[in-house]
């Protein structure tokens, strides 16, 4: 399923907040929505 894949790998390319849970650009060093600096990339969910 290639368009799951895509899909997974977008999602997998964003960080997010420890703070509010916002998601962020990969390339972002603060939060962009409450400038908080603790951001951590999307963790896989292993599935199956
Ligand atoms: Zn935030």
């Amino acid at each position: 399923m290639a368009r799951f894949e895509e899909a997974e790998n977008r999602l997998f390319k964003i960080k997010i907040c420890l703070k509010c849970n916002a998601r962020n650009p990969t390339n972002a060093k603060v939060c962009r929505k409450c400038g908080y600096k603790g951001l951590r990339f999307k963790a896989k969910e292993p599935r199956g």
